[in-house]
């Protein structure tokens, strides 16, 4: 049986579903309060952005940083949305925990073990993301440093792995969601725009994602794709969030599935 685990006010496990969306990266307040509201409107219950961010290239957007913390707390005011944000090192411990919910570890850092004994030490529930090459069993080791360290409050989450080259950006790997949820007791979610690397695909992963399992997805969201700072080209812009969420719907209730509500 899943277990369930509080991120503020909403449980994640289940019988519920919970949508975290936001954009990839935190730009500014034009960029982030209006997309928080928006995907809060149609059923996101956990508002998602990048304050540091993990890119391949160095010399491209590495997220605000603590200049983005006041744009948070605006949010939270304003839109009282519980948050999560990547910690992508054990020193931004401190500063991010007023204001997340919810630490997310990053694929490239599934294997970042200091960082995953040091958020050990916490209550503070983390949303570990599948490192793009884990095998399953490395990916639940990593999550045992958690537990092991002391903190429970641990949520998978599936991102693909590496693809051969082609049109995808990986390979989403929505076997090992159905696997997982049969083996071990941790609630686990999709994240199926870096798991495509594609818009367009990501309403059928979605569905395909609740047909598995899971307990939840994070998908990217900007209010104008194209001048989007990182992973524009995957983000669904505010009419393509909303389809989005008529058309999971169905599959919910096929599910037994509940939205979850903050
Ligand atoms: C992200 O969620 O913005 C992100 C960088 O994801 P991943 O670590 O899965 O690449
Ligand atoms: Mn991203």
């Amino acid at each position: 049986m899943t277990r369930t685990v509080n991120i503020g006010p909403v449980s994640v496990g289940p019988s519920s579903f919970a949508v975290i969306a936001g954009p990839c990266s935190i730009e500014s307040a034009e960029q982030f309060l209006p997309t928080a509201e928006f995907v809060q409107q149609q059923g996101a219950s956990i508002v998602r952005g990048g304050i540091f961010k993990m890119r391949t290239e160095p010399g491209t957007f590495q997220g605000l940083g603590e200049k983005a913390f006041e744009l948070v707390r605006r949010m939270k005011d304003q839109v009282k949305a519980p948050f999560i944000a990547e910690v992508t090192d054990p020193r931004q411990i401190d500063t991010l925990m007023p204001i997340v919910d919810c630490f997310q570890v990053g694929s490239r850092n599934m294997y970042n073990y200091e960082l995953l004994k040091e958020l050990g030490q916490y209550k503070v529930p983390v949303l570990l993301k599948r490192g793009f090459s884990a095998l399953i069993k490395e990916w639940l080791k990593a999550a045992d440093y958690l537990i092991k360290g002391g903190n429970e409050n641990v949520i998978l989450c599936e991102r693909g792995i590496r693809a051969f080259e082609g049109p995808l950006r990986n390979t989403l790997d929505l076997a090992s969601v159905a696997y997982l949820k049969q083996t071990q007791e941790l609630p686990i979610f999709v994240d199926p725009s870096h798991g495509t690397g594609r818009p367009d695909l990501i309403p059928a992963m979605a569905r395909a994602a609740i047909a598995a399992g899971a307990d939840g997805i994070m998908v990217e969201v900007h209010p104008d794709p194209s001048k989007a700072l990182s992973d524009g080209f995957q983000a669904l812009n505010f009419d393509d969030f909303q389809a989005l969420m008529d058309q999971i719907q169905p599959y919910l209730q096929l599910a037994n599935r509940k939205l979850s509500h903050g």
